[in-house]
């Protein structure tokens, strides 16, 4: 039997079969714009290349989801309001069992058992990407809340900053934070250039306005970061999502706001803040090990 694990995030869907020892086997993707049709042939194409029946599908899906429905609201994704991904799933694959979680839940399960959390009794998983998605580990399990959606701290207010945030809210972290807000808060300097990865090579570069976009995004995500250790009394923080790929311009900027921002915290114990191990498998070995892998 087989485990088939799908990845739902706000630019990207991926899908695999992953494996008893959490290897991932035949990953393909779709971009998320393709929406159910896009999914489903991603489902159907996986599972053919699976050697063996498919009895378990893990989902890791873009918050907020709502695992007692089986449907899901990706902020980022809008045309999905409510859109029954689970009821959906199991019409094609009838005689399985599915598990679902947030994507940054995923995340966090799998780097803590065999990423850069592992020894870690508590602690914080985060996705930074379009979005920015958290997963909270408590004594080495998920915390789920009543819907699935703990961590989900992407739009916890932060600021006062006036643009909307696609959640409908103002001064969200992730309208800081993510790869596309520290994008959109460069423009407004007068850096032109509409991609992360841009921003930060130009940064590398010296470039004051990406440097400033850069510091900009990692401050608020430190004060996050701070006021869910507070609140849960954790001090390892996995990082994870395409941003991180940036490196030291990226990174170090984060670790520096976080002091500035922790000073307090220090009493007990610094925040570490760790860069997830798994890249971008994470998301689909942790779906996969929340449903089981054997
Ligand atoms: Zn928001």
């Amino acid at each position: 039997m087989s485990t088939l694990a799908v990845d739902i995030g706000a630019t990207k869907f991926a899908a695999s079969i992953v494996t008893q020892t959490g290897d991932v086997l035949h990953r393909r993707e779709a971009p998320s714009s393709q929406l159910w049709d896009g999914l489903f042939n991603l489902l159907q194409e996986t599972a053919k290349d699976s050697e063996s029946k498919i009895e378990k599908i893990g989902i890791g899906s873009a918050g907020p989801i709502n695992t007692e429905t089986g449907c899901i609201s990706p902020v980022n994704i809008s045309a999905w309001r409510n859109f029954p991904l689970v009821p959906r799933i199991k019409e094609f694959f009838p005689n399985t069992e599915i598990a679902m979680v947030g994507d940054a839940v995923a995340l966090a399960v799998a780097e803590h058992a065999i990423g850069a959390g592992k020894g870690s009794v508590n602690m914080l998983g985060m996705v930074v990407s379009t979005g920015i998605g958290g997963g909270i580990i408590v004594r080495d399990k998920p915390l789920l809340g009543d819907y699935g959606n703990a961590g989900f701290f992407g739009h916890n207010v932060v600021g006062d900053y006036d643009g909307k945030c696609n959640c409908g809210r103002k001064g969200c972290v992730e309208g800081y934070s993510s790869g596309p807000s520290m994008v959109r808060f460069a423009n407004s300097l007068g850096w032109e250039g509409d991609d992360f990865r841009d921003l930060a090579k130009d940064a590398t570069s010296g470039d004051a306005y990406a440097i400033k976009a850069i510091d900009f995004g990692t401050d608020h995500l430190a004060k996050a970061i701070v006021n869910i250790s507070q609140l849960f009394d954790l001090y390892r923080v996995v990082v994870g999502g395409g941003v991180i790929e940036a490196g030291e311009i990226y990174w170090k900027p984060l670790e520096n706001a976080l002091a500035s921002h922790s000073t307090s915290l220090n009493l007990v114990e610094p925040i570490k803040l760790i860069r997830a191990q798994l890249q971008r498998d994470a998301g689909l070995i942790g779906a996969a090990m929340v449903v089981g892998l054997e």
